[in-house]
């Protein structure tokens, strides 16, 4: 006899410790044998293997998934002058990043089925001072790369001038389209190794994943203070490099990422039958894997509509089920940016998807009768 279910964790990192935390601690241990902290063997270790996985030429380590988008847009010399377009419906680095340098940020909507950045939207706030699209693999699931790549290749035959596409895939390490890997469509990739990510460290971690190998070397540099030789800056970049601790602990993981990410794409079956059995297909909207595409499940998002999203989350909270709103708020709402001018409907995917989504848990280690209790308790606020 199983004990009946309490509670559900939206996410439970402790479950994942339980199968690898010797590993872990050991793997801690040989970096405090080391001495060596910052950078070093593991970090290049890491390099190597992220490269390898994700089938590019390189990949340069950082303290986050916000500097590695930074990174990336100061190694492609965005700047003053320069228009940049991202969605509005994704967390606040991937806009962020952008005053950041300088530039001009230009939000566009999103496709209401995925999520992810609407390629007609980008195409009508193109002008002649674009320098880069951020394309963002929301939740797991990679975005109409080619589209984008078409969208890129228009454009510099158009105005002579090069249209940088850059991947924020830090939700979407090993997502794929028409069997080519995140990472490989545009010009840079940035991840994340923050914790609640698919492929999450013991703190903050980034990188830059690319093929080209100018971009990769401008990262390498700039991650640095721009310093080469020592002492000596050729221009002026940020302290961003990854601690040894979190590539140790990342070397550990990564033999283990395409094992759960089978994991949460079961659970993401087993939540569409049981939304399907509990007659809620109408009430409660799941996500869409699309076309070729590799979903990797970083978040499990619904659409809740008729106003009673929040409601129901609380009625979840209070059954102590987890549950997030990611985002509760287009970037094109938020008071920072306000200054650029766009109200709430400027965007109407955008504010529609904020008012409506709900993340339902998804981890790897999440157990099949967790997710009917999840699935029996939304039938039971909905009825
Ligand atoms: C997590 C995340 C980031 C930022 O990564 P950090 O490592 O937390 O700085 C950027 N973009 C998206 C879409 C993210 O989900």
């Amino acid at each position: 006899m199983t004990s009946p279910i309490a509670s559900v964790p939206m996410l439970d990192l402790k479950r994942q410790f339980n199968m690898i935390g010797a590993e872990m601690n050991a793997a801690l241990q040989r970096v405090n044998e080391s001495g060596q902290f910052i950078l070093g063997p593991e970090v290049k270790k890491l390099e190597e293997n992220v490269a390898a996985y994700s089938h590019t030429k390189h990949a340069v380590g950082c303290a986050s998934g916000s500097d590695a988008l930074l990174l990336a847009l100061m190694a492609i010399r965005a700047g003053k002058g320069d228009e940049i377009i991202a969605p509005s419906f994704t967390f606040f680095a991937t806009g962020s990043c952008v005053p950041r340098v300088g530039a001009d940020l230009v939000f566009a909507d999103i496709d209401p089925v995925t999520f992810c950045l609407d390629p007609k939207s980008v195409e009508a706030k193109l002008t002649e001072k674009t320098k880069a699209i951020i394309v963002v693999h929301l939740f797991g699931q990679a975005a109409d790369m080619p589209a984008f790549r078409k969208i890129a290749q228009d454009y510099e035959s158009k105005y002579g001038r090069k249209l940088y596409l850059i991947e924020d895939s830090a939700q979407a390490i090993g997502a794929e389209y028409d069997g080519i890997q995140v990472g490989n469509w545009g010009d840079a990739s940035c991840l994340s190794f923050y914790p609640t990510k698919n492929l999450g460290g013991a703190g903050d971690g980034g990188m830059v994943v690319c093929n080209s190998d100018e971009i990769a070397d401008r990262v390498k540099l700039l991650r640095g203070h721009g310093m080469a030789p020592r002492y000596y800056h050729k221009e002026i970049g940020v302290n961003s490099r990854l601690d040894s601790y979190q590539a140790a602990i990342l070397n550990v993981k990564l033999p283990y990422l395409d094992k759960w990410t089978e994991m949460r794409g079961a659970n993401a079956e087993r939540y569409e039958k049981l939304f399907a059995e509990a007659g809620l297909q109408g009430a409660v909207v799941v996500p869409q894997k699309v076309g070729a595409r590799r979903h990797v499940w970083n978040q499990y998002s619904v659409r809740i509509a008729g106003g009673k999203r929040d409601a129901l989350r609380a009625f979840l909270q209070e059954k102590n089920i987890g549950s997030d709103v990611y985002y509760p708020l287009g970037l094109h709402q938020q008071e920072c940016f306000a200054y650029l001018g766009y109200k709430p409907e400027d965007l109407p995917e955008t504010l529609k998807a904020a008012n409506e989504v709900l993340a339902l848990p998804i981890f790897p280690e999440l157990r099949p009768e967790e997710q009917e209790y999840v699935v029996a308790s939304i039938r039971e606020f909905l009825a």
